[in-house]
């Protein structure tokens, strides 16, 4: 078994973290190094690798990820939102539990692209 990732441990509560929306399927968190306004993740609570193997595995949990991200930019901006999933160590990924960046508030400019 491979260790728990560092989003399963805050889930678990052996991290510290604020943990903004819970579904049966679905957490999303503060990130601790916000890019825009409102920068949240938002991470089913199964860990897939990533969003290709999320959407080859489990489609309707990745639509359920994007209902959420949907809520919480309703919620915590004007509604618009983008959503930003590094897949592979190239492309920025360093925690390899599939999670979108949800990106709302304010002006998004060609900047607010995590790990660019
Ligand atoms: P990525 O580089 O796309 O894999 O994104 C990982 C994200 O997790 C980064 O934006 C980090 O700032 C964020 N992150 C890492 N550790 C924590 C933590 N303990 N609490 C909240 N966010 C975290």
């Amino acid at each position: 078994m491979s260790e728990p990732s560092i989003f399963t441990r805050i889930l678990q509560g052996e991290i510290p973290a604020t943990i903004v929306a819970e579904t049966d399927r679905v957490f999303a968190i503060e990130d601790i190094a916000p890019q825009a306004a409102v920068h949240l993740l938002v991470i089913p609570k199964t860990p897939y690798r990533d969003v290709a193997e999320l959407a080859a595995g489990d489609p309707t949990l990745l639509a359920e990820m994007v209902a959420v991200a949907h809520d919480l930019a309703a919620e915590r901006a004007d509604g618009d939102f983008r959503l930003l999933f590094n897949t592979g160590a190239g492309a920025g990924q360093t925690v390899f539990h599939v999670h979108a960046h949800l990106l709302a508030g304010g002006s998004l400019g060609e900047k607010s692209l995590v790990g660019a």
